[in-house]
């Protein structure tokens, strides 16, 4: 460029003197190049500002460029402050330090002035900016001018002695324009930026929204930049679902509004740019065929606010008069609105995604909290707790189906605080196939109630669920079978929509497995504690115990291990029941007639019962207060039931058909392990027997040994008796029998005598001895034959009759009875009379009287013969001993009687044998009387006789 100037101008110096030409050219030349370096540094200042964003950066490179290119010493740049009236230093360079952060009064010397009038100062002299100003300066101060404002000062100085030329006053000039540009464009760059940055925020804050408050906060902001940046009155933003605009954030009287100024019409301005999804501008509403039943005379623009294809929303923005919207102010709007639209289509991903994250986690929450819970009733409560907490709903509620498969019945509650199950229930009365709820129940499909008043499904039940306006709900299916119904009620329509009808049903799948799993887990439990049951019981039996601690036992582990409430076991006896052991309440009775009762009828049919609701069964008789639910099994023995164990619950169908089933099993065993009892217990009582037979054997073996024992002592001294016995009338015999060889011949009679007598007494000593050794072996027992006693007293007496009265004795015999049968040995008992007779004989003094009786008893049964005398008498002390062998009392020593003490043994060895019984009564000094009492002939007396008898 420079050198086609120069071309140029060397052409046109053609026509001028050489040398003009030559000079001018030179000057030129000089000019041009002065000019054309400051134009270089002109266009790379420009290039430079324009590039600087900053204020504060271009502002610096100003001054410095400024300083350079002006060759001065030192300088300035000064920023005004119109509403202050003040020029503030924002730049200095190298010998202007000294203003730094002063501030210039507008009108105060050249800075002031230039700042306030716009013109250029050039000159010499002082510049009175501060107070320690240099002293005198050339200086040149120029304004920096934009759109007529002035905007700053620029201030260059040198030494008095260089001062700045008109170019040079010129060139500044040039720079502070071309810098007002820039500062321009940095402003508004500065102010797009902020802008931008404003708006880069409001994205985020788009992006980062977790509520529709937050939304509506956003898109507030959006309508108070746009009111801003365009000097609106009112600014609207509706949403548009395709069909309906929907209100969603409102600017107007200067101030966020909660409704719109005035609702969209369906055939107005709003409706239009949704449907159309164009932008619709109206600058005068009195003009506009849209506005043409609208009293209004503003003016508005309509944004559709898109995503993609889709019409999100619309943007409003408005004047209270007619209006022009310029490029500018369209253009801003459409920014805004895009804006706009970018936040609604966060929201509505955000939406999107935080619901499908919603419902992901609730899902999540429900299958992790049911996948450990094993209580059926917690997980119908936990899953319905979730889903209305995060479904936002007012009620919710599970309901089952009932036995019947046609009632349907409340299984859990939420929300209905006022209301108590039972009541409810009642009030309710819901069927399959009635209401919404009967509804989802028949078809066990999923139902959405978007608004409950415009459903045929809906019966409404005042009082409950008044304030209800839509309702979701779905089956819950068990194996295929209906469990019930999971819904949720809503206090505003159109709430729920297909995803939640989704997640319901996604919801109810997870009870319903949960449900099973439950299932199946107490099913396991269950199975697990009737074996422990079964097992303990079988451990029970094993241990043969007896049967009130085995069946306290039993109903132990049937009340621990099982649970039940109420478990007794009653035994049958006679035609009752009698409680043996129970758990759970105290029985006050124990007794219960067959005919009475649940356990009354098991116990006479033989045949388990389940009652389900005891009020309902008409045998049933009350206990306890709380039984709503009876199970009753027979323990059986073959065919009969030989006793009842029954348990009760305080639920209504509290028991089922697996606690009958268990109950049986239990039955089985208890009445295994009763009959071992009982076996026991037999086993028992018959080894307490066996033992008190060997106990009763061994004292009578103890007490035969003591009798042997004593035997073998009455037989040693029997046999020491019997050699003293028997030495006295041998030694008398030898004795005399010596004498008798020396004696002289008169007396030898005597001796004779002697011998006799002692020969007599030792032939009856030994005749004693050989009847009571025949006794005592019992070789020859006594010959029973029929004699009458009174014969053989006749006899008896007759013989003695002679001896009796040689020895000054009466004899008297006395029969009572014409005869006196008996069942006896005629010898024996011959043997017996004789021996008394001859005793009494031996003890009655000559004078005395002997009386020899025989009479039956009053009886009959009995015969008695007596031989009385009115001898000496017994003394009292050796009545008992009278019967012993070899025993003689005082009597026999007092007559010098030569008996042998044999006698009264032998007749009651005798009499004994023969079923009797041989007394004595005496009075010493007055007499004897022996009686013997024999059975009478034919009869056989039930007891020994008595003395009275
Ligand atoms: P004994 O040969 O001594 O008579 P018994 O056995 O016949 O032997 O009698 C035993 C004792 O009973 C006699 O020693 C006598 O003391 C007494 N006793 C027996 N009969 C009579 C009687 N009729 N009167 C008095 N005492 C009698």
């Amino acid at each position: 460029m420079a050198d086609l100037l120069l071309i140029v101008l060397t052409l046109w110096g053609l026509s001028g003197s050489l040398l003009y030409l030559y000079q001018r050219r030179l000057a030129l030349e000089r000019q041009t190049g002065r000019r054309s370096r400051e134009h270089d540094t002109l266009y790379e200042l420009g290039v430079g500002l324009i590039a600087e964003h900053g204020v504060q950066a271009l502002f610096q490179k100003l001054i410095d460029r400024s300083v350079k290119l002006l060759e001065a010493e030192g300088g300035a740049v000064f920023q005004c402050d119109a509403e202050r009236r003040w020029a503030e230093c924002v730049a200095f360079t190298k010998g202007g330090e000294t203003y730094q952060g002063t501030r210039v009064n507008f009108g105060q010397g050249p800075v002031g002035r230039a700042a306030e009038d716009g013109a250029i100062y050039n000159q010499i002299g002082t510049v009175e900016v501060v107070e320690s100003s240099p002293g005198e300066l050339a200086f040149l101060v120029v304004p920096l001018k934009w759109q007529n404002e002035v905007k700053g000062v620029v201030l260059v100085m040198r030494s008095a002695n260089q001062p700045f030329t008109d170019d040079q006053e010129d060139l500044l000039g040039l720079l502070a324009t071309q810098a007002s540009v820039a500062l321009e464009n940095a402003r508004l760059i500065e102010v797009e930026r902020r802008r931008s940055a404003e708006l880069e925020a409001l994205r985020e804050a788009s992006l980062r929204m977790t509520s529709n408050l937050e939304l509506n906060a956003v898109l507030e902001a959006i309508l108070e930049h746009a009111l801003k940046l365009i000097s609106a009155w009112d600014a609207h933003i509706f949403l548009y679902d395709g069909e309906h605009l929907k209100f969603a954030a409102a600017l107007w009287a200067g101030d966020v509004q909660r409704s719109p100024f005035s609702e969209p019409r369906q055939d107005g301005l709003t409706y239009t740019v949704a449907r159309t999804g164009k932008r619709l501008v109206v600058e005068d509403a009195r003009k506009a065929p849209i506005f043409k039943d609208a009293v209004w005379d503003g003016a508005i623009v309509g944004i559709p606010l898109r995503s993609k294809d889709r019409v999100l929303g619309v943007m409003n923005v408005a004047y209270e008069a007619p209006h022009r919207f310029s490029d500018e102010e369209l253009r801003i709007l459409d920014l805004l609105a895009d804006q706009a639209a970018v936040v609604l289509e966060n929201a509505r991903l955000f939406e999107r995604t935080t619901a499908d994250q919603r419902r992901l986690q609730l899902l999540y929450d429900i299958t992790r909290d049911l996948a450990v819970s094993t209580d059926p009733d917690q997980i119908l409560r936990r899953a319905l707790d979730l889903t209305k907490e995060n479904l936002g709903g007012l009620l919710g509620s599970i309901v089952l189906v009932g036995p019947d498969s046609k009632q349907l019945h409340v299984g859990n509650l939420a929300g209905y605080e006022d209301h108590d199950f039972e009541g409810l229930d009642a009030r309710l009365d819901m069927r399959v196939g009635k209401g919404f709820v009967g509804w989802i129940a028949s078809e066990r499909q999923p139902a959405l109630a978007i608004d409950v008043l415009e459903d045929p499904r809906w019966s409404p039940v005042p009082g409950v669920d008044d304030e209800v306006r839509s309702a979701l709900g779905a089956p819950i299916l068990v194996d295929g079978e209906l469990l019930g119904v999971l819904v949720i009620f809503h206090r505003e329509p159109g709430v729920f929509e297909d995803e939640h009808l989704d997640l319901m049903v996604a919801i109810c799948r997870q009870v319903g497995l949960a449900w099973t799993n439950a299932q199946r887990f107490r099913q396991i439990e269950r199975r697990l504690a009737e074996q422990t049951v079964i097992q303990h019981v079988a451990q029970v039996i094993n241990r043969r115990m007896e049967m009130g601690p085995l069946l306290e036992e039993i109903v132990e582990q049937a009340s621990t291990t099982l649970g039940y409430d109420y478990v007794g076991v009653s035994l049958v006896e006679d035609d009752s029941l009698v409680l043996m052991a129970s758990r759970g309440h105290d029985a006050s009775v124990f007794r219960l007639d067959f005919s009475q009762g649940i356990t009354g009828r098991v116990a006479r049919t033989n045949l388990p019962v389940l009652v389900g609701d005891v009020d309902r069964d008409p045998d049933f008789v009350r206990y306890f207060p709380g039984t709503r639910s009876e199970l009753a099994v027979p323990i059986r023995k073959g065919d009969v039931a030989i006793g009842v164990l029954n348990v009760e619950s305080p639920e209504l169908e509290g028991l089922t058909e697996d606690d009958l089933r268990l109950l049986s099993l239990l039955a089985d065993q208890m009445a295994v392990a009763i009959e071992n009892a009982a076996l026991y217990e037999r086993l028992r009582r018959h080894s307490a027997e066996l033992e008190s037979t060997v106990a009763s054997r061994t004292s009578e073996l103890a007490s035969a040994l003591d009798r042997a024992t004593e035997a073998d002592r009455l037989k040693t001294q029997f046999v020491s008796d019997v050699s003293h016995e028997l030495r006295t009338p041998l030694s008398n015999i030898r004795l005399y029998i010596e004498l008798l060889g020396q004696a002289p011949l008169e007396r030898q009679p005597a001796y004779i005598e002697t011998l006799n007598r002692e020969t007599e007494r030792l032939v009856t000593l030994i005749e004693d001895l050989l009847s009571i050794s025949r006794l005592d072996a019992g070789t020859s027992p006594p010959e029973l034959i029929r004699m009458d006693l009174n014969e053989m007293s006749r006899a008896l007496v007759a013989d003695r009759r002679k001896l009796f009265s040689e020895r000054g004795l009466s004899l008297q015999l006395q029969l009572e009875a014409p005869s006196a049968e008996v069942m006896a040995d005629e010898n024996l008992i011959a043997q017996v009379i004789g021996n008394l007779l001859t005793n009494a004989m031996h003890y009655t003094p000559s004078g005395g009287s002997v009386t020899l009786r025989t009479e039956y008893s009053k009886s009959g049964e009995w015969v008695t013969l007596s031989v009385s005398d009115t001898g000496v008498g017994i003394l009292p002390e050796e009545k008992v001993q009278l019967f012993d062998r070899f025993f003689r009392g005082s009597a026999s020593r007092d007559m010098k009687n030569p008996g042998t003490g044999l006698g009264l043994a032998i007749s009651h060895e005798i009499v004994d044998r023969h079923h009797g019984r041989i007394d004595v009564e005496s009075t010493l000094g007055e007499g004897s009387t022996f009686i013997v009492w024999l059975p009478a002939a034919g009869r056989i007396p039930a007891a020994p006789p008595a003395t009275s008898d």
